[in-house]
């Protein structure tokens, strides 16, 4: 199928040539003529697939096919759960709108509020904005939204996760009337609260779901490192930066406080590295993220909080200098390089601390790890069994792992200290200077919710 195939107005089809794209992707040639026919969709596919244009073309298609229900509402409302996704999307559908008579907008949290009420006045077709903010203005009566033709709410899942479900309601109950059609794009539909959620904002929804949003991204080479400590995770990572090429880098942290400490012990090495801090004031945010997808900065350190949707065609590597917390994370994370068609490289370093989160992630990909080591730096932790006797708290996130299968732990005595051999990780023994911390504990609760 060519883009040529779908229907789409020729000032559109200019754009996506300027683009130099021919073929849809799967989630596009599915998902573009069902709600180019009117219908409401509840869509996944994984990272990287092409869900942006698989909305703003239709959503395009519609302003210029149909007539406005309203001459000052806005037409079509995108919410993104973070800024700098929302600010992605922006920038791709300004591509489209540009060449066109609508105005599209940007309303993010930790921005002027004054500035985006006068924006507002100035009734812009498109509003791309996270849902907090919007709600703010909403309620204040700032703009209405009884003529909203299209509803698409991206990242669904991430955005019910972030607590977001209180102003999605508002929104919804804002804009809910007859003619409005709604689009709702999930990296995984196996999640209650998007379902419960597609139930009230979709009417007769098409079901859409590309693959899983879990199957292994071909063209990213995953590689995990085993580690002892910080201190060697930061040994590991120097020896990588100094001994491998790569264009740009993203490492992820457990902590926003580690991102800025990171940063500048790779900055003290001669590497240019930024940190997207928690600290840091959303224009300081912009400021950084910009440099990094200029390619001003080699190395980007940042928390979960930028593992979605981001779009940077240059990230040859992606580091998760610690485990995610939930499994489904890491996938989002390494989807942040080898986008659209491009090689990429995902590294993980796993210490004690990681390995509930590590196990965790290799039962969601269905796969039994190898470790790699670099010469010289080879780790003496070699992996944690569980007490024949500890069950593993059942949980989203760990359900699909192996981990209640370790009847294979052997306790064994020596020098009076115990020792637990490690099947999985070669069969060297673990020294246990402590008790082991329950599995479901060692989520350490110094992680912090990005
Ligand atoms: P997702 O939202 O599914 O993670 P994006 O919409 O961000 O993915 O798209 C990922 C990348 O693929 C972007 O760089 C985008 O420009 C590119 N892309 C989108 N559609 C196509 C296409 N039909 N052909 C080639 N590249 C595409
Ligand atoms: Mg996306």
């Amino acid at each position: 199928m060519q883009f040529s195939d779908l229907g789409l107005e020729s000032g559109l089809m200019s754009t996506v040539e300027h683009l130099g794209f021919t073929e849809p992707t799967e989630i596009q040639q599915q998902a573009i003529p069902a709600a180019m026919s009117g219908h409401d969709l509840i869509a996944s596919s994984k990272t990287g697939s092409g869900k942006t244009l698989a909305f703003i073309l239709p959503a395009m298609q519609r302003l210029l096919k149909n007539r406005a229900l309203s001459k000052k509402d806005p037409r079509v409302l995108i919410l993104m759960p973070t800024r700098e996704l929302a600010k992605q999307v922006y920038s791709q559908l300004r591509m489209f709108t540009s060449a066109s008579q609508f105005k599209a907008v940007l309303i993010l949290g930790g921005e002027n509020f004054n500035d985006q009420v006068k924006t507002l006045e100035k009734d812009p077709h498109f509003i791309v904005a996270t849902p907090g903010r919007l709600a703010d203005h909403l309620s204040q009566g700032h703009f209405y939204l009884n003529g909203l033709e299209l509803l698409i709410l991206d990242e669904a899942d991430r955005m019910l996760d972030l607590g977001f479900a209180k102003q999605l309601t508002q929104i919804n109950n804002a804009a809910d009337h007859r003619k409005r059609q709604t689009l709702m794009f999930s990296a995984t539909l196996d999640h209650a609260q998007v379902n419960d959620f597609a139930l009230a904002l979709l009417k007769k929804p098409k079901r859409i779901a590309i693959g899983s949003a879990y199957t292994e991204h071909q063209d990213i080479t995953k590689r995990f490192y085993l580690s002892d400590n910080l201190a060697h995770k930061e040994a590991l990572l120097e020896h990588f930066l100094a001994n491998e090429s790569y264009q740009q880098v993203i490492i992820f942290t457990a902590t926003r406080s580690d991102t800025d400490r990171l940063a500048n012990v790779l900055i003290e090495n001669g590497i240019s590295a930024s940190a997207l801090s928690g600290e840091l004031s959303q224009s300081q945010r912009n400021q950084i993220m910009d440099s990094f997808s200029k390619g001003q900065n080699k190395v980007l350190v940042t928390t979960d909080l930028a593992s979605r949707g981001l779009d940077l065609v240059n990230v040859s590597h992606v580091i998760n200098f610690d485990m995610p917390k939930h499994a489904e994370e890491y996938v989002h994370r390494i989807g942040r390089t080898g986008r659209a068609g491009s090689k990429g490289d995902a590294i993980s370093f796993v210490g004690p601390k990681d390995w509930v989160s590590f196990k965790n992630v290799e039962g969601l990909l269905q796969q039994t790890t190898s470790f790699d080591s670099f010469k010289g730096l080879k780790a003496k932790f070699t992996g944690i069994k569980p007490k024949k006797t500890k069950k593993v708290k059942p949980s989203s996130d760990n359900k699909r792992t192996n981990q209640g299968k370790s009847k294979s732990a052997l306790p064994v005595k020596s020098n009076n200290k115990t020792f637990l051999i490690a099947k999985e990780a070669g069969d060297m023994p673990v020294l246990r200077k402590k008790k082991p911390l329950p599995a479901d504990k060692i989520e350490s609760s110094d992680i912090e919710e990005s």
